[in-house]
Parts: structure tokens; sequence; C-alpha cells
């Protein structure tokens, strides 16, 4: 492999580094395999998202077709293509809120953006334009362009860009392990979090607030379980003072919860919902931002009032992209993957238990198909990450691709894998942990 340094300016890297990159070049079910030639069984499925597998025939074969037949048509100015129609109503169907419409875009990052906008525009159609402020969490992944990356809450993504800024406000990270609420119960921790809530929300002004965004499980941030009712109440808050919910599953969304929509699961009632990774099993590039029914129909009345709504991209509705994600839903529903999912997260959740309580485990999560074992640096006397860096390479080592949030290892595989291969990652992250440890 050639040792020359890349020209390509690589997402989320230490720009410095003099080493190349670990090069992918082939996939196979679960597993890819190196440019050296090593496979791996992949434990994240690429960025949490590859959720059908890398050969799953049907996305080739429907993207091939869509291509042979029509290539690219946008969707501007009221022409667009029929696969981006289909998909909206395959979309709609599924939609685990009353629905409105259904905008398509790129990527997590720029349905956030548009749901921004769109809460935006929605309080301004109504004769509110000072509601432009959102909030979102400390430890929340939104994104990295202008708005999501403001609205996330992890330093490092703001550093340099000049993001975040007044209209950007932070809600305490709902983490049971938060320190301030050390000590605390469940339902006092809920109450604690909603008060700060409410009480950021007053002291900027209800007025001025136009959206709170949130994962229903916090991926990035480190895995975060939300503690129960925290949203519900939340919720409660939100409708005191009018300020729209915006649910982002980005990751959560098509399954991975053991759920269509992490939505349902976890019994949300968000005005909007982001998604993209899972939409298109990734594929090929492509968001959708779910418009509640409510939103819907005030953007419609905004736009009367001036005409043209004013947002879009090139490649919203891409044909290709929609054909594949319109396949990929229809393999979602025809092998029931949230079924699937529930079946094999029990396994998934028993495997990764048996580390809490070991040494320099701090805490184990798991939810569906997604799971996160965080170490104490403190405890081993390391710097915080260097614990999760050290079990992720030993982890490479033994053949099993992981990601790490801080010290919090994370498993999120395709959708798709059964209960043998997901005891074949615990026994390699196991061996991980014991090379480490
Ligand atoms: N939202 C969540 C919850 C994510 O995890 C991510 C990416 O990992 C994004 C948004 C941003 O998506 P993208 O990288 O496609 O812009």
């Amino acid at each position: 492999m050639s040792t020359a340094p890349t020209r390509m300016l690589e997402p989320h890297t230490p720009l410095y580094l003099d080493t190349p990159p670990h090069v992918i070049t082939e996939g196979s079910g679960i597993e890819v395999r190196d440019a050296e030639g090593r496979w791996y069984v992949d434990g994240v499925a690429g960025l949490w998202s590859v959720t059908l597998g890398y050969s799953e025939p049907r996305l080739v074969r429907a993207a091939t077709e869509q291509m042979n037949r029509l290539p690219f048509y946008g969707s501007f100015n009221h022409r667009t293509n029929d696969v981006a129609l289909a998909l909206a109503a395959d979309v709609a169907e599924i939609s685990p809120i009353p629905m409105g419409r259904v905008f398509f875009g790129n990527s997590g990052s720029d349905a956030n953006d548009s749901a921004i906008k769109f809460a935006r525009y929605y309080h301004w159609a109504q004769g509110r334009p000072e509601r432009r402020k959102i909030i979102s969490h400390h430890c929340g992944y939104h994104g990295t362009t202008l708005a999501a990356g403001s609205a996330t809450g992890l330093s490092h993504i703001h550093h340099g860009f000049g993001l975040a800024g007044d209209d950007f406000l932070s809600a305490h990270c709902p983490d049971p392990l938060h320190p301030a609420s050390r000590g605390m119960s469940e339902e006092e921790q809920v109450d604690w979090l909603v008060r700060d809530f409410e009480n950021l929300v007053l002291e900027t002004g209800p007025e001025t607030v136009a959206a709170f965004i949130s994962e229903p499980i916090l991926g990035a941030g480190g895995l975060i379980i939300p503690p129960a009712g925290y949203f519900a109440r939340i919720q409660e808050v939100l409708d005191r003072h009018g300020i729209l919910f915006i649910a982002d599953e980005v990751i959560t969304g098509y399954g991975r919860t053991g759920q269509m929509f992490a939505t349902t699961a976890l019994g949300l009632r968000p005005d909007i919902i982001t998604s993209a990774k899972g939409l298109s099993s990734s594929y090929l590039p492509i968001s959708a931002t779910l418009v509640g029914e409510r939103v819907s129909e005030v953007l419609a009345e905004g736009s009367r009032q001036i005409g043209t709504f004013g947002h879009g991209f090139t490649y919203s509705g891409h044909p290709v992209a929609a054909a594949v994600a319109r396949e990929t839903l229809a393999i979602v529903r025809e092998r029931d993957i949230p079924g699937h999912v529930c079946e094999v997260a029990p396994h998934l959740a028993r495997g990764l238990e048996k580390f809490r309580g070991a040494e320099l485990v701090r805490d184990v999560r798991h939810y569906g198909l997604l799971g996160g074992v965080q170490f104490d640096p403190e405890q081993a006397g390391a710097e915080p990450g260097r614990l999760g860096q050290e079990v992720l390479e030993a982890a490479k080592q033994r053949g099993l691709l992981l990601r790490a949030m801080g010290d919090t290892v994370v498993f999120a595989p395709p959708l798709i894998i059964t209960p043998g291969q997901v005891d074949e990652v615990l026994e390699r992250f196991t061996a991980a942990y014991d090379d480490v440890l």
C-alpha cells in the first residue's frame, strides 16, 4: 500500500497525521476487506448506516435499472421525477407522526439544516419572525453544516469554524451518569433536567425560541439513553411555550431500535423527523425530512405569502438515490427488519451486560441494535479517550471494526446481523478487552 500522504481532506480526522488512512476496498454481508486483504466484521455498519449489509443485490439492481432509465432529474419549479414522488409516498406511509410532506436532501446534516429552517419559517409565517433560536443538547450530534453543526453540542465541531452563537442554546446532556445528578433517582434526575431546560427557555425568552432538536438516543455523544420519562416531560415544556420538536432519527430511523422509528419506540411526539443513513442503507446519499401535518400546512401558507418556497438542492429527490431508498424500504418491510432487530437485540444486550462491573468498565448501555461499553479513564489513571482508542485498536487487530466516542466503545452493526454473528462480535470484543485490560 502507498505510504504517500493522502490528498483527501479527511473528515473528522486529525489533519496532521502522517500515516496513511485505513483503506477499505470491498464488502460482503456484514464484513469489509481492507487494501491489505484483511477481512473485518463491521460492528458499526460503516457509520451506523449500512443497515442491510454490503452485498444486497436488490439495491444494486435498483440503482442500475434507474441509472439506465433516468439517471437524473431534479425537483425544482414544480417539475420532478416519478421516483421521488413515489418515495415521498412510501415514507409518508411509514411515518410515525401525522404526515404532511417529505423533503429530500443528501445527508443527515442537510436534513437537520432543513428542519431548522422549516421551524423558523413556520414561526415566521405566523407573524413570529423573532422565533429563531434552537435548543439542543451539550452532547447531541446533528452534523457539521452551519446550522446542524451549531446545534451539535460537541465543542470540537465548533472550534475554529465560528459555529453556535446567540441563536443556538445547549441544554444539559440527559445522561444518567451526569456528574451534577449523582445520587439522584431517575425521577429526580428527570425533574432536574426538565427544570433546567425550562429555566433555559425562560431566561432566553420563549418568544425567541423556534425549536428543540434531539436525537431520541444520542449516538456520537457517547450512546446516551435519556432517563425514562424525559422526553414526555420535555414535551410538556415545549407545548407550554409553543416550541417545535425536531427528532433527529438519522441513526435511529428505519429499524435500528426494533421499531421503524425511535419516535414510536420511545413514544415521542415530534413535529419534524430527520432521517438519512438507513433510508438507503447508505448505498447512495439521501436524506428525508418528515414534516408533520401541522407544520406542513403552515409552510404552504407562508409560501402563499411570498411565492416560491426558497429551499432545496439540485439533488433533492435524486432518482437513483430515491430508487435505492424505495428498494431499501421495501426490503425492510418485507423482511420485517425491525422485528428481526427485536429478536437479535437481546442477544447483544446479554453479551454486553457481561461487561457490567468488569474492571475499568463504568457503564454498559444498549437499545435495539445500539450498544455501548463506557470505560473509566479515572480509575485507570489514563487520559480521557485513551482507553476507548486502545480497545478500538485491539478490536481491529482481532478483526472487528468498532467506533469510540470518548471512552465509550459503540456497537451499531448492520441490522441483518444474525445471533451467531453477534456472538462473533462479542467474542472478538472480549478478546480485545482482555488484550488491553
Ligand atoms: N444526526 C445524527 C444523529 C448523526 O449521527 C449524524 C451523522 O452521524 C448526522 C446527523 C449527520 O449526518 P451526515 O454525516 O450524513 O451529515
